[in-house]
């Protein structure tokens, strides 16, 4: 079976991901990338991650050619991609419609640097793409416009989207945004966030560089 290790992987973080609660039925969708054949392993549309089995997992090229599988591959197929075509270090996306994410993306508010854990976690803001139809190439090319140097962005109305050189870090920053998008949340609900200055911002990242063990 080609890309079963990638396929078990998907299959491990999406059962992870509806059982944090970071997404629910079958929103949200998952891929890997192998740049050496040029394929991508992606979750089938519209089958709940607790039943996805290795042979549901679609293998396709990024202009979306099948490869291998028999289902449909996810309807974000062309966001997926595009992502993987902008961001040469990207082995793994996540895209989910967790709640302060999207609360936040429903706003059409960035996440801010109110704590150091986002800019601890290589993103100076999280910010929103503009509302496009899910599906949609269109929406590929609206994340891609807006997504700039990071791995996390926002759609409007919608959800959020991370990648990353594995599928850990691509889960993990998803965790971080939605974690950061819910304390924005809570503040704003409160006040008005102080969000941290340039200069903190620079302060904690290089802490941070030598954080841990
Ligand atoms: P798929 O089930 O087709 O992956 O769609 C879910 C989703 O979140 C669409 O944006
Ligand atoms: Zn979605």
């Amino acid at each position: 079976m080609i890309m079963e290790k990638q396929r078990l992987e998907i299959i491990e973080y999406g059962i992870r991901l509806l059982r944090t609660g970071l997404t629910n039925g079958t929103s949200g969708n998952l891929s890997m990338y192998d740049p050496e054949t040029g394929y991508m392993a992606i979750t089938p549309s519209g089958i709940g991650y607790e039943e996805t089995r290795p042979e549901d997992i679609v293998i396709v090229t990024l202009d979306g050619e099948r490869v291998d599988g028999e289902r449909k591959p996810s309807s974000e197929l062309d966001l997926h991609a595009s992502l993987y075509r902008m961001k040469p270090h990207a082995r793994a996306v996540v895209h989910a419609h967790s709640m302060a994410c999207t609360t936040l993306a429903c706003l059409r508010e960035p996440i801010r640097p109110i704590h150091f854990l986002l800019p601890c976690f290589g993103m100076s803001e999280v910010p929103v793409a503009p509302y496009v139809t899910f599906g949609t190439r269109e929406l590929a090319d609206s994340v891609a416009k807006t997504i700039g140097d990071g791995d996390a962005c926002l759609m409007a109305n919608h959800g959020v989207i991370c990648c990353g050189a594995g599928m850990a870090g691509a889960f993990g920053l998803l965790e971080t945004c939605e974690w950061c998008a819910e304390l924005q949340w809570r503040c704003m609900c409160a006040g008005r966030p102080a969000v941290l200055s340039d200069e903190e911002v620079q302060k904690a990242v290089a802490r941070f560089a030598g954080y841990g063990q």
